[in-house]
């Protein structure tokens, strides 16, 4: 028992000890990813489902670290938002984000607008709303064309602060969207105190089939609609899923039902040949 407690032991350690190491090479690669030009944009449709029509894309950062290979932004930027580099990932993203967007925008799409993950931690510097108004003065992007997506856990900063961060920025023209809804742990009271514009419901909601889960999606529906916020499905994979929420009057949806994200290069042709998934 003794020797199968100490081989229990060591295996912990080593684990840990391997960790610990993922973890300093990509806090150091990190810095040199920006640097170095190693991140990347990859755009996902949100299509409108009246019209059919893409109406916008979420902008999802993607990273190929030179030995780790593919890293996931669920793990990258939560270290990133430890070490604070998140400020100037994020700063890069956005500008990315606008810049190709507008990009698109003057080859025909001209209301073509742009969905961009902001981080709870990016509300807390002081010059969000400041480089925010830049990047779009730079790009020249209309405001009204970008959305910048939030999710619940902002609610752990100071509201007064959060809700003062929201209306400098929806003051630029630009719209909010609360992402992930449902998975935090925000209220109806919640949701009517911040100016928001859109609500995202979370794919874990949008993909179960039981009945009582489906009842929820349409509850958040009709939540949203009588606060006067368009409700967007994250994670929609089935024609059964789509069929639910048309009926349900959903605004917007997003998944791999009507394409994963893909590079811009990708999108380019298609948006010039006004295709539409
Ligand atoms: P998110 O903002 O909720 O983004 C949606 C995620 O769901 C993306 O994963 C997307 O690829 C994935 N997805 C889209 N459609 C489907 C579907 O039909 N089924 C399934 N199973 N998944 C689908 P991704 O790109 O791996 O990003 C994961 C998370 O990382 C994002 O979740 C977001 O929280 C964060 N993230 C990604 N890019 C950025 C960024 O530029 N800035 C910040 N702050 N966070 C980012
Ligand atoms: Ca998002
Ligand atoms: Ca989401
Ligand atoms: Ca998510």
């Amino acid at each position: 028992a003794k020797q199968q407690g100490g081989n229990a032991y060591t295996l912990f350690n080593r684990k840990m000890q391997e960790e610990l190491q993922r973890r300093i090479v990509i806090e150091t690669g990190l810095r040199v990813a920006l640097e170095q030009k190693q991140f990347s944009l990859v755009y996902q449709p949100l299509v409108d489902l009246q019209s059919g029509r893409i109406v916008s894309n979420e902008a999802l950062i993607r990273w190929t670290h030179p030995e780790l290979g593919f890293v996931s932004p669920v793990e990258f930027i939560a270290i990133a938002e430890e070490t604070g580099i998140i400020g100037d990932i994020g700063l890069w993203t956005l500008q990315e984000a606008c810049r190709q967007t507008k990009n698109w925008q003057r080859k025909g799409r001209r209301q073509l607008g742009v969905a961009v993950n902001l981080s709870g931690k990016q509300f807390l510097e002081p010059d969000l709303v400041a480089n925010v108004r830049a990047v779009l003065e730079s790009t020249r992007l209309d405001p009204s064309c970008l959305t910048l997506e939030i999710t619940e856990n902002v609610a752990i900063y100071n509201e007064d602060i959060v809700i003062q961060t929201l209306k400098e920025l929806k003051a630029l023209g630009i719209r909010i969207a609360l992402d992930d809804f449902g998975t935090g742990y925000s209220s109806l009271s919640y949701l009517a105190r911040f100016p928001m514009d859109v609500l995202k419901i979370d794919k874990s909601f949008v993909q179960n089939e039981n009945e009582d889960e489906k009842e929820i999606v349409k509850t958040i529906i009709a939540m949203a609609h009588s606060l006067k916020l368009r409700v967007t499905a994250e994670g929609v994979e089935t024609q059964q899923q789509l069929a639910y929420l048309r009926q349900e009057s959903c605004d917007v949806l997003q998944g791999y039902l009507l394409s994963k994200p893909r590079p811009a290069a990708d999108w380019t042709e298609a948006f010039i040949k006004n295709y539409d998934p």
